[in-house]
């Protein structure tokens, strides 16, 4: 089986000195290995000719296919454009379809046309030009010593269109691709390096089309496992047995056998179970209830948050006893309980979750140093707590707070499967 090899150039200046970040190059690779063609390379360069021509004749060298984002605009700075004319020894023509839409969209939207916005029409008579049903500028589409060049504007949600709709679906027809299937679980318990050893045997045991990759998060770590061959139901028996032998080998590390956040994932089972929800959060401070409402369709289930920072707000809205908050603290298991069982009442609930913590980098205390975190979940009739010791910035401390509140989350909702 032949490789399919891509480069994706990035044009722009913002993108080197990190005003824009470059998502672009990173969608389009996601996409690529979905299909089966493997990204080499990945090169950002400026609006300027000498680099985006080096740029062009560097990964020729290499590779297959080479996509290029940016510099398509009307503006004198995007000269892309002008740039693959002289690369391709070619000159302008100007595209009567593009015109045409061009025109049209201006006129839609009322705005009068200036005489650059005429230039997007322009493209060198050497591409076929692929529609953009997105934008002004067109998408251009080169063929030359075997090797394609795609060309789309840099604005991110027009390239997606264009690529989606048009690109990708074009690609498909011009390579012989193989077949490419993927396994996710995902682990919570353990860092990367400590399962990284533990499959040591397995990733030996692993043939040639076989990749196993570490995708860590905040707190959690995914793994999955791709596969390509030219036989769909062979390479699919082949990544059952693999991945069979991945699940034994984690199994008491693994939270979810699937490909889905652990949003989705309560979501789907609370949605399935019926079950409803609620959150109630100090130091994540609606992080939780962000995460959970991300997920289209949460409000069958997800009934709301109370984000009681205050000890004033845990004690008057979530009800969580004077004695208990002055005897154990904000950051403590007996607090953390009561406001899972306060959030159920006030929001009437089948399950909540709770946090409380010390995110940092001040508020430590020899007791409770910062990274110190509580998290309660469970129903009426049954709560569980965890006790957690962060030691990260700020920020990373309550992304990952929050992964393992819905980590008990999902706990909560198997247990209560199991006990009904
Ligand atoms: P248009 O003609 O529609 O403006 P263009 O090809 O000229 O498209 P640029 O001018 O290069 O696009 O960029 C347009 C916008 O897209 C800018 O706001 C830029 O920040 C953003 N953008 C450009 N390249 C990238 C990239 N690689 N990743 C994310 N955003 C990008």
């Amino acid at each position: 089986m032949k490789r399919v090899f891509a480069s994706i150039i990035t044009i722009g200046d913002e993108l080197l000195i990190g005003q824009t970040i470059d998502t672009n190059s990173a969608w389009i690779s996601q996409r690529l290995n979905q299909m089966g063609i493997w990204v080499c390379h990945r090169l950002a360069v400026g609006d300027v000719r000498e680099e985006i021509l080096d740029a062009l004749h560097y990964e020729s060298d290499h590779s297959d296919l080479i996509l290029i984002t940016g510099g398509l605009g009307p503006t004198n700075d995007d000269i892309t454009k002008k740039v693959l004319c002289e690369y391709f020894h070619c000159s302008f023509k100007e595209d009567a379809q593009t015109l045409d839409r061009v025109k049209k969209m201006f006129a839609s939207r009322n705005i009068p046309m200036l005489e650059s916005n005429l230039h997007q029409a322009l493209v060198p008579d050497c591409c076929t030009v692929i529609p953009n049903d997105y934008g002004t500028a067109p998408c251009m589409w080169f063929q030359s010593d075997n090797i394609i060049y795609v060309s789309m504007p840099g604005v991110p949600h027009e390239m997606q269109g264009i690529m989606t709709d048009r690109v990708l679906p074009k690609l498909k027809e011009s390579f012989t691709l193989p077949v490419i299937l993927h396994r996710t679980v995902i682990t919570m318990g353990l860092g990367e390096s400590q399962v990284a050893e533990r499959l040591i045997p397995f990733e030996k045991s692993l043939p040639e089309n076989i990749k196993l990759a570490y995708l860590p998060g905040n707190g959690l770590l995914k793994l999955r496992l791709t596969v390509l061959g030219d036989v769909r139901q062979a390479i699919a028996y082949e990544l059952e047995q693999y991945s069979s032998v991945l699940k034994e080998t984690l199994q008491d590390i693994i939270v979810i056998e699937d490909d889905v956040s652990l949003e989705a994932w309560v979501g789907e089972s609370a949605k399935g179970n019926r079950l409803t929800i609620s959150t109630a959060e100090s130091c994540t401070g609606g992080l939780i209830a962000h995460k959970i409402t991300s997920v289209p369709g949460s409000s069958a289930y997800y009934k709301g948050t109370v984000v009681s920072y205050s000890n004033d707000i845990k004690e008057q809205v979530l009800k969580v006893p004077k004695e208990v908050l002055k005897e154990y603290g904000a950051v403590s298991e007996e607090t953390v309980k009561a406001m899972v069982k306060g959030v159920i009442t006030l929001l009437k609930t089948d399950l909540a979750v709770a946090v409380s913590g010390i995110m940092g980098p001040d508020g430590g205390t020899p007791d409770k140093p910062v990274g110190t975190v509580w998290i309660a979940a469970g129903s009426a009739e049954k709560i569980t707590t965890h006790k957690y010791h962060l030691r990260y910035s700020r920020i990373r401390n309550t992304e990952m707070t929050a992964n393992y509140a819905l980590k008990m989350l999902v706990d909560a909702i198997r247990d209560k499967n199991k006990r009904v």
